[in-house]
């Protein structure tokens, strides 16, 4: 059962760059997934079609059962999306945002207000809940991003390069989280990076792109033996 299927997905941006020429790719249920690459890759390009944030040219997106042109909504409710910029509401409380979110999904009040406390805390935000989120060290707003892609509990969590530009320390611990949620809770983790150590170090499986094509698809064991 894949959680991810993409078939023949092409981008052209609408300065004539072809960015993705034709990838396809598979990402199975319960796995935790890297795709591999250097800048300009076309890693966040792939994140974004999928997330419905980016317009693709052409190709087949099916998250579990939904193609994305035709089960759109469905096909979101199963994503938690944490893009690499911020793009929370700088002044809005920390609680709050992840509330809000919820409240997309349509999950009532009570629900919500239960999952974010439970988010939070997993993430150590909870004693920062009351505070304006533009007040939060940059490795406190990386949580944040987290916590609020998790509220409506996902059955696939998205992270485009989550650890570029984080210190050691966090980084350790965002991988810590990142194996506890797919361990226990069997959530699919597919994220991207330009770091080998940290597909190496994480991943179960692996794409390598470059120049908007997939170079390989293969689990970490058989890419690690041929390097
Ligand atoms: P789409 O095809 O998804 O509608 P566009 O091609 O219209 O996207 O571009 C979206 C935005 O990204 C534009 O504002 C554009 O200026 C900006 N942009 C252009 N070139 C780049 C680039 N190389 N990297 C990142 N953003 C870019
Ligand atoms: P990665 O995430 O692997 O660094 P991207 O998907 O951001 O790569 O970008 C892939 C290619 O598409 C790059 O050459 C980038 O400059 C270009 N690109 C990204 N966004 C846009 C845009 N909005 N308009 C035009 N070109 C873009």
């Amino acid at each position: 059962n894949n959680a991810l299927s993409i078939q023949g997905l092409r981008k052209v941006y609408s300065n004539g760059h072809e960015a993705l020429k034709g990838i396809s790719l598979d990402v199975e249920q319960g796995d935790f997934f890297a795709l591999l690459g250097p800048n300009g890759a076309g890693k966040s390009t792939t994140l974004g079609i999928v997330s419905s944030l980016v317009s693709k040219t052409s190709g087949r997106v099916k998250i579990f059962d939904y193609d994305i042109d035709t089960d759109l909504v469905k096909a979101k409710m199963q994503l938690g999306v944490v893009p690499q910029e911020f793009n929370f509401n700088q002044f809005e409380k920390v609680f709050d945002i992840v509330v809000t979110q919820a409240g997309y999904y349509g999950i009532p009040a009570e629900q919500a207000k239960q999952s974010a406390e439970k988010y939070l805390k997993k993430l150590g935000l909870w004693d920062k809940r009351d505070v304006a989120s533009r007040l939060l060290s940059g490795g406190m707003k990386r949580r944040l991003m987290i916590a609020r892609a998790l509220v409506h509990e996902p059955r696939i969590l998205i992270l485009d390069e989550p650890t570029a530009g984080v210190d050691i320390e966090l980084r350790r611990s965002m991988w810590e989280f990142m194996k506890e949620l797919n361990e226990q809770q069997g959530t699919t983790i597919i994220l991207t990076t330009h770091y080998l150590e940290e597909a190496e170090s994480l991943c179960r499986n692996i794409a390598i792109i470059d120049q908007g094509k997939i170079l390989a698809n293969t689990s970490k064991k058989k890419l690690l033996s041929n390097l």
